[in-house]
């Protein structure tokens, strides 16, 4: 068969999905998009209050290669900000807040610990740390949650909690030297903005938000027929091996499936145990800001004192924004008078123009160690399927497209 007769349906229209649709379509395949909202762009999506639209997460976009091959004339309406990057760590008896990053900071003098054993749970990759950092981190995490058993977490889902890396200001030497020496360790410590005193990144921002940027980008994959099915939750049914999708009783035949929306049917189906899907609850607040700036900020907030996770101020519609991230498992608490204290040790303004507004969703950004092992059998399974090798539990974005794309043939 030659390849511009081959068929893909790509399930969900979410970022993955959209941009491997024009890296298939590129490459000679039929493209179909089946989504099961009638919007796409999935968790990316701006949300609206009041006709106004705000980022539904910190979200923000480098320029990567697929990028810069979608976006050639900038058809998407990007812009280029600095974005500063900071942390807020909050001990019971010390407090860190700066520019360096945004990862948990400490300013103490540590013993740095050697790495002799093997990491597979959250909680031994976070005991690799000094006890009273380690037993910090655990305690914050279960502050947002306290039915997180960490033991059951598998370590990747460091990254859920933005928990991949912690600095120490001190002993900076000592730790550059066991970085050198051992990858792990490397890999648990950040260093290089305290050597190069970098703190900001350029970044990408749609212009008018991301429902735009969306919007545009279906627009440009219509124009290079790839199909989409909105309003569309498809099915996936495995016969001898090979895999099949049913949408509203319709069996549909492709040569290839690439799924990118929630895998638990997908794997179920195949015949494994139902994944856990552990996810988080947060809230979002956002609302429009009488600040003028030039560039964005982004701060990570690690404290014991308050649910706040993440607070970014950026602009869109030349209007400047906000969007606070919390754990709403925890205490009720005034998350505007926190964002203002927090802010105010970074010498910015919090100055609210209307009202704030607020809304919950569910992160499936954790991994228990079951579910990695259930994918991991099951994409070594599926290898010679029609089913595209996906990895649902690479968490960057850039990560995930990369991964389709350097895979398709
Ligand atoms: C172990 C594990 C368990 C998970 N369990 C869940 C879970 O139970 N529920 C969950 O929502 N996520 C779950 N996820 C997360 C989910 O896999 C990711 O959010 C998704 O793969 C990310 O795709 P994306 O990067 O394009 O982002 P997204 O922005 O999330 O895009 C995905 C898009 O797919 C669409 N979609 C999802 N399913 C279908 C379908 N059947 N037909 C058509 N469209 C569809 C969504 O509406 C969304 O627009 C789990 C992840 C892991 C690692």
């Amino acid at each position: 068969m030659s390849k511009n007769k081959k068929r893909i349906a790509i399930i969900g229209a979410g970022f993955t999905g959209l941009i491997s649709a024009y890296f298939y379509k590129i490459k000679g395949y039929k493209v179909d998009i089946f989504e099961t909202s009638k919007n796409i762009g999935g968790i990316t999506d701006d949300i609206f209050f009041d006709n106004q639209n705000f980022f539904s997460g910190c979200h923000q976009l480098i320029s990567s290669d697929w990028l810069k091959k979608i976006n050639k004339k900038n058809e998407l309406k990007l812009k280029t900000f600095k974005v500063h990057y900071g942390n807020y760590t909050e001990e019971k008896k010390s407090l860190n807040f700066d520019w360096t990053y945004p990862v948990p900071t400490f300013d103490k003098g540590f013993v740095v610990k050697k790495i002799t054993r093997k990491i597979n749970s959250l909680d031994n990759r976070l005991d690799v740390y000094p006890k009273s950092i380690s037993s910090f981190l655990k305690k914050w995490i279960n502050q947002k949650d306290k039915t997180i058993n960490l033991k059951n977490l598998d370590h990747k889902s460091a990254n859920g909690f933005a928990l991949t890396k912690i600095a120490i200001k001190k002993n900076l030497k000592e730790i550059v030297k066991l970085k050198k020496n051992n990858k792990s360790f490397n890999e648990l410590y950040a260093i290089k903005n305290f050597l190069n005193n970098k703190n900001q990144q350029q970044c990408l921002i749609p212009k008018n938000g991301y429902t735009d940027f969306f919007k545009t980008l279906r627009e440009l994959l219509i124009k290079n027929r790839i199909k989409f099915f909105l309003r569309s939750p498809v099915k996936p049914v495995w016969i001898k091996n090979k895999l099949y999708i049913v949408l509203r009783g319709k069996k549909m035949d492709y040569n290839k499936i690439l799924w990118t929306g929630n895998p638990v049917s997908l794997i179920k189906n195949f015949g494994y145990q139902k994944l856990d899907s552990k996810y988080t609850n947060v809230k979002i607040t956002c609302g429009s800001l009488k600040n003028k700036i030039n560039n964005c900020f982004f701060i990570q907030v690690y404290s014991l004192e308050t649910s706040i996770s993440r607070i970014y101020i950026y602009k869109i519609k030349n209007e400047v924004k906000f969007t606070i991230e919390n754990y709403y498992n925890s205490k009720e608490e005034d998350i505007i008078l926190k964002t203002k204290e927090i802010l105010s040790k970074f010498r910015i303004n919090f100055d609210i123009k209307d009202n704030s507004h607020e809304h919950q969703i569910k992160r499936y950004s954790l991994i228990s160690i079951k579910d990695n092992m259930i994918i991991s059998k099951f994409l070594k399974k599926t290898k010679k399927t029609n089913l595209v090798y996906y990895d649902w539990r690479i968490y960057g974005r850039d990560q995930r497209i990369n991964s389709v794309i350097k895979n398709i043939k």
